[in-house]
């Protein structure tokens, strides 16, 4: 198994849900964490957690739809631990909407977020990863990345780009540069993730999926580690994770 011990991580949307047990297992596991996300008062109560429990952790406040912030946080991340190992990519919004409603800044804004912000992040480590000839890079894409619905269909574009982007990362780097990608593709996650969506129409079939008994973040969390203890001759390329009660 890989041997977490001082491994450095960059983990984007650490502020809330998966991020951050995310952030709050890898720590445990003894990797320094370095936590991204806009919240400064989250991202500070985590860190004192964090530090709590004997773990190291890292705060650098950025909007991953900013190139020039993504590198920030690269370059202090570097500053302050000297690598990057682990890039855990989970920053994303998920206003649903139908498109006939025509939320034209929500889809500008998923697209900016989910897919440009994913990409800034992986332009930015790449560089160290190189150098190093080590890293895995965690995409959190989602079962939207594999299936449409309606409602779905702009956040679903961008999670299937998650995916098709990590494929092609585990391709390009992972023969050549030893370093590893991998798509986490959770299905229905209990977090603040439904909070952003305002078509009133779509609001039935959130409810409907809160009736099941959905995944916790610490599920997925569970997943992350999984993929990043492998030896160092496996690559997990994608993980599907879903309550067991979703279809
Ligand atoms: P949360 O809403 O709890 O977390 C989203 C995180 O993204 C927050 O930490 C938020 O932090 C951050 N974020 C949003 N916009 C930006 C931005 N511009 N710059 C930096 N950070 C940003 O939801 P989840 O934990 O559920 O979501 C995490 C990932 O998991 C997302 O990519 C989501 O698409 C994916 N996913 C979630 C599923 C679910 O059912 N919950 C299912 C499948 C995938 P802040 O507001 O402080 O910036």
């Amino acid at each position: 198994m890989t041997d977490l011990k001082n491994k450095v991580a960059i983990i984007t949307g650490a502020s809330s849900g998966i991020g951050e047990a995310t952030a709050h297992l890898l720590a445990e596991k003894g990797v320094k964490v370095v936590l991204a996300a806009r919240r400064v008062e989250k991202l500070e109560a985590l860190k004192n957690d964090i530090e709590k429990n004997g773990g190291t952790a890292e705060i650098v406040v950025t909007d991953v739809s900013h190139k020039v912030a993504v590198q920030h946080l690269a370059d202090h991340t570097i500053d302050k631990f000297g690598k990057i190992d682990f890039l855990i990519n989970n920053a994303g919004l998920m206003p649903l909407s139908f498109v006939k409603n025509l939320h034209i800044d929500e889809w500008e804004k998923m697209i900016d977020v989910n897919i440009k912000g994913v990409m800034y992040a992986v332009a930015a480590v790449l560089p160290n990863m190189r150098k190093n000839k080590y890293g895995h890079i965690i995409n959190i894409s989602s079962v939207a990345g594999k299936k449409v619905m309606p409602g779905s269909a702009v956040y679903s574009a961008t999670k299937f780009a998650v995916r098709a982007f990590t494929e092609g990362l585990r391709m390009e780097l992972s023969p050549q540069e030893n370093i590893r990608a991998t798509s986490i593709e959770p299905g229905a996650v209990a977090t603040e993730l439904t909070n952003t969506i305002t078509d009133d129409e779509i609001q039935q079939f959130v409810d409907k999926l809160k009736e099941m008994e959905m995944l916790t973040s610490e599920d997925i969390a569970r997943a992350i580690l999984y993929a990043v203890e492998q030896p160092q001759h496996v690559n997990i390329g994608e993980l599907l994770i879903m309550p067991k009660e979703q279809g």
